[in-house]
């Protein structure tokens, strides 16, 4: 007999699989072909968390699917709530990998941190925002960032991804939010660097968008990148959902220090891709700029960055640091922030001012690492 984990490794996640793998394997199981839109319903329109929720489907079905197939539903294994509102959960994977998503509502604001900005609707809208992981712990060894100490674990699958989305749905409608989907936007700016698990993350991406799963707008859907060029273009090329790139330094000497992406493909690079990048109105590319006190900070900082972008359509985010113990950089304050912000205002470059989400909770997108983990064993 095989060990259990390769019997798991074998038996395709159904949460995983596209419309068409879907059909396949309906087929497969002598099913007719309209049980595959069925069931693609129940896994991501509802987000079903277990087979023996969808109950229309014929129990001998499920069986056969119980069988052969697995469903990999996260469990909600902790949730911290922030005095303004945002959530931070903690989920657990089948496996027994921790990774967190963090919502935030309203995010509406002229001041607010806001990738999913759409000049062409009212600010008014609700905006319910799901922070996403895409890896357990990241590889790219970023010096400020808390994910980066964990290391990379593993990849998400497109299935874990997306069900973070379904298991906050569910959690918000159990604290009286109606609607089936009561998220509205969604950012990958969780655990993980999207880009370095492509496949599945653009696999969840067409799970995400599809109008019989969750039917997400492609304009309500932000991915966030430290960098990798080769993919940024790929990206470019295969998705209609915006790009924000992680940007935070004017210099390559002072970029390579605190992203090592930076070796590999540097500021030059970068700035090329996103010139290149497929713009259409709506989606202009984000650059995200987290302040670091002392580092990249300074008026020569905003002065080299105003002329890095001069000309380029983008939108700035500049994102105080929120700080870490232990990893030796400091939040320059609200005032220096301002003042960083004017002086790139005064050269022609529009930027805005992160909100503080979630500090009394650690819980801001990129500050997430799974802390003690051996305590929840
Ligand atoms: N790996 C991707 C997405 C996850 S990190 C990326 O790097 O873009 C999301 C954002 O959070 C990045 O812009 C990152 O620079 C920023 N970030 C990481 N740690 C942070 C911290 N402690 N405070 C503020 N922003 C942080
Ligand atoms: Fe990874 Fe992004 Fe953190 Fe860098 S900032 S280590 S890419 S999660």
């Amino acid at each position: 007999m095989l060990p259990v984990v390769q019997e798991e490794v074998a038996r395709p996640d159904l949460r995983s699989l596209g419309i068409s793998e879907l059909a396949a394997l309906v087929e497969r199981l002598g099913q007719r072909p309209y049980r595959a839109r069925q069931l693609y319903g129940w896994l991501h329109r509802k987000g079903a968390s277990s087979l023996e929720a969808m109950t229309d489907l014929p129990a001998a079905f499920r069986q056969r699917l119980a069988k052969e197939t697995r469903l990999s539903t996260l469990a909600i294994d902790a949730v911290q709530e922030s005095v303004d509102g945002t959530r931070k959960y903690r989920m657990r994977t089948q496996d027994g990998k921790f990774i967190e998503s963090v919502y935030m509502p309203d995010q509406a604001g002229p001041e607010s941190f806001d990738p999913e900005a759409d000049e062409e609707e009212p600010l008014a809208r609700v905006r319910r925002t799901l922070c996403v992981s895409t890896q357990v712990g990241c590889a790219m060894g970023c010096g400020f960032c808390m994910t980066a100490t964990m290391g990379l674990v593993r990849n998400l699958t497109a299935g874990e991804i997306v069900d973070q989305v379904y298991r906050v749905n569910d959690d918000l409608r159990r604290l009286g939010i109606r609607g089936e989907r009561p998220l509205t936007n969604l950012v990958y700016m969780g655990m993980g660097e999207p880009l370095h698990n492509y496949a599945q993350v653009m696999r969840s991406l067409e799970l995400l968008l599809s109008e019989e799963g969750a039917n997400f707008s492609h304009r309500h859907i932000t991915v966030s990148t430290s960098g990798l060029v080769p993919n940024i273009v790929r990206f470019g090329e295969e998705s209609q959902v915006k790009l924000a790139v992680s940007l935070n330094a004017t210099t390559d000497e002072q970029r390579a220090s605190l992203m090592p992406v930076d070796k590999k493909w540097n500021i030059a690079d970068l700035l090329d891709a996103v010139r290149k990048f497929p713009s259409r109105q709506g989606r202009r590319v984000t650059f995200e700029y987290v302040m670091l006190r002392g580092v990249n900070d300074s008026d020569e900082d905003a002065g080299r960055l105003a002329a890095l972008l001069r000309g380029m359509p983008v939108k700035v985010n500049l994102i105080p640091y929120n700080e870490n113990p232990g990893l030796g950089f400091g939040d320059p304050g609200a005032e220096r922030v301002a003042t960083f912000r004017k002086a790139l205002g005064a050269r022609g470059i529009t930027a805005m001012v992160r909100k503080n989400r979630g500090r009394d909770i650690a819980a801001a997108c990129g500050q997430l690492a799974v802390q003690g983990e051996s305590a929840a064993d």
